[in-house]
């Protein structure tokens, strides 16, 4: 997606340990215009796959979610990664290993949300191990939903989760490949768009 290829190019800074840092965008300012074209392109790739409700990770991963699920007219489902008081004892939960945090998180999602009749789209803003998609398919099996695919925001190529979930069988919409971030260099993969 070249509008979100343009703006990490313009507003992204590498960080040693091959992270991208897009405060300005996507972590913790949002640019609610870029979101919604973002959702715009998730929704027409998965269309005609029956998406019944958007399962994301708390809390990055919201804006994309309900910018696509808007146009799905479907609800978001964002798992926890604390537990709320308000939350009962009756979770699905998995346990996620943290990229940039570099520590494992307890996630979770009310059973109230999440049924077998359900057919998910998984979204994330970043893939790299896989980690956290991992935790939500596991979350998805749980509830005995199925899965129709997961769109990623931005992919870091050169790290084994897209492969590992794409081995899988699993069909994962990546709007921008980042291949490199060497030398705090950004380059793209070609043929982004799948
Ligand atoms: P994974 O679970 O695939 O190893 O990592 C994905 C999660 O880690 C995402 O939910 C995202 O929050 C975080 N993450 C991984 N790599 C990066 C990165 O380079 N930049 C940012 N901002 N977050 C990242």
């Amino acid at each position: 997606m070249q509008l979100l290829k343009d703006k990490i190019m313009k507003e992204g800074n590498v960080l040693p340990g091959d992270v991208l840092k897009v405060d300005s965008f996507l972590n913790h300012q949002i640019d609610a215009e870029l979101m919604q074209a973002v959702g715009n392109e998730f929704a027409e790739k998965f269309a005609d796959a029956g998406i019944t409700k958007i399962l994301t990770l708390e809390s990055s991963g919201i804006a994309p979610s309900v910018m696509a699920a808007l146009q799905l007219k479907v609800p978001v489902v964002f798992a926890r990664k604390r537990k709320s008081l308000t939350q009962n004892s009756n979770l699905y939960s998995a346990s996620v290993y943290s990229y940039t945090k570099q520590e494992s998180n307890e996630i979770s999602v009310s059973e109230a949300h999440i049924n077998s009749h359900d057919t998910l789209l998984i979204i994330d803003d970043f893939l790299a191990n896989g980690q956290a998609v991992l935790g939500l398919l596991e979350i998805a099996e749980q509830a005995g939903a199925a899965t129709a695919g997961v769109g990623i925001v931005i992919e870091k190529g050169f790290q084994p989760g897209g492969a590992m979930l794409r081995e899988k069988g699993l069909r994962v919409e990546s709007l921008a490949i980042i291949e490199s971030l060497e030398n705090l260099q950004i380059t793209f993969k070609e043929a982004v768009e799948q």
